[in-house]
């Protein structure tokens, strides 16, 4: 199997060859058509197996340019390590796409920065969930115009107790919009969510 086999635009293309990746991993294969097609989805991957691109791919895939200022996409990360992570692969991916990506966190990140730069219009925003919501308490983040929201490290989420946040930024989502999550292991509270917030979601484990 190769990545010609996803229905996959060239400027997308031409970064993974750039990249050098020669062949989707288990999890971007259980995952590509699932994604694109529009369902929730739960993939059950461990960090290292390629989870990060296999949820990205078929985001990329799916966003059409534009200049509006709200952004389409949100993903949350339990850590700022990860926010970045995340941020430099869509950079990876997008050299020859116009897709606007900013990272949120908090710590010494200066957060009138973030204010500003979410301001000026972004596409894609990854952020810890606490930054994420401080920046929609404060009316700089607008996520009416939200269509895909991916949590990242679901596990992980939950042994730093954000549970309350993400059910604060539930509040502020379009009730109409893809559901994608991932995590290293299945626990109960992703059964909630999936029970709470994701409408038939397939669910794959790797
Ligand atoms: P992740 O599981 O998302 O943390 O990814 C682990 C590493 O695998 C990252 O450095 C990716 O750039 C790399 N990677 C992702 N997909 C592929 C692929 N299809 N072929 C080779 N490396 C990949």
């Amino acid at each position: 199997d190769t990545f010609d086999d996803f229905k996959i635009k060239k400027q997308l293309k031409k970064a993974i060859v750039d990249l050098g990746l020669e062949k989707p991993t288990p999890i971007q294969q259980a995952s590509y058509s699932t994604i694109l097609g529009g369902s929730d989805f739960v993939g059950i991957a461990q960090t290292g197996t390629g989870k990060t691109i296999a949820y990205l791919l078929p985001i990329l895939q799916d966003l059409k340019f534009s200049d509006q200022l709200h952004p389409r996409v949100v993903i949350l990360a339990p850590t700022r390590e990860l926010v970045i992570q995340i941020v430099e692969e869509i950079e990876k991916l997008t050299p020859f796409l116009s897709v606007r990506a900013l990272g949120v966190f908090g710590g010494s990140n200066n957060i009138n920065r973030q204010k500003r730069a979410v301001a000026e219009g972004q596409d894609i925003i990854v952020g810890t969930p606490q930054r994420l919501y401080d920046l929609v308490l404060a009316n700089v983040l607008r996520l009416k115009s939200v269509k895909k929201l991916v949590i990242d490290e679901v596990d992980i989420m939950l042994d730093f107790g954000y549970k309350t946040q993400l059910k604060n930024i539930f509040e502020y989502l379009p009730k109409k919009r893809q559901n994608i999550l991932f995590s290293a292991t299945m626990t109960t509270y992703i059964d909630e969510l999936m029970d709470d917030f994701l409408i038939n979601p397939v669910k794959k484990t790797i």
